[in-house]
């Protein structure tokens, strides 16, 4: 089975749950939150959503859409480090951990389930830079999941040509 744009929410959590929590992946980085998760992270922590962001979170984007990285502790002057929830290699938010880290994990469909995650809640169909940074992530190789090809995402040919266009002449 292959982790399609169209595999259900279900079914991805299923194949990310294959992890041996051995918590090596989380000793290197951290996962993203989305911005509707926030309130449910802080609440488990007993601490106000602003609090949360200024502590734990990076603010970032991914096809121009604000997602959140929990911050991670660099060692050594290295720039990454275990994740700031990772404690004795264990997740200590594990039950309620955000989606990205539930999903993602180091088996042979963890590329795909990024991708499904990025596709499913990083590109906006109805913003224009959204759909031009991800066509150029295409172009330049970015992994693609069945369901998520450039012409399968977006019909109109002209209206696609034109905000592609837009970057070259801006
Ligand atoms: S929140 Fe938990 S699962 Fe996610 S990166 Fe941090 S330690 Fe790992
Ligand atoms: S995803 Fe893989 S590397 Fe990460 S904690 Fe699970 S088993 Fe370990």
């Amino acid at each position: 089975m292959r982790v399609s744009k169209e595999t259900p929410i279900e079914e991805v959590k299923r194949v990310g749950d294959r992890c041996g929590r051995c918590g090596k992946c989380c000793s290197y980085g951290s996962g993203f939150v989305l911005e509707s998760e926030i309130p449910r992270i802080a609440s488990f922590l007993k601490i106000p959503k602003d609090k949360f962001i200024k502590d734990f979170l990076n603010e970032t984007e991914i096809f121009h859409t604000t997602v959140f990285k929990i911050r991670s502790l660099p060692v050594d002057g290295k720039p990454y480090g275990p994740c700031t929830f990772l404690k004795k290699d264990l997740c200590s938010i594990h039950d309620i951990k955000p989606l990205h880290c539930s999903m993602c994990n180091c088996s042979e469909h963890g590329d795909d389930l990024n991708v499904w995650f990025m596709v499913n809640h990083c590109l906006n169909v109805y913003d224009p830079e959204s759909v031009r940074q991800y066509c150029s992530y295409v172009e330049t190789g970015g992994r693609v999941i069945p369901g998520a090809e450039v012409e399968k995402l977006f019909h109109d040919e002209k209206l696609l040509k034109q905000i592609k266009d837009y970057d070259r002449f801006r």
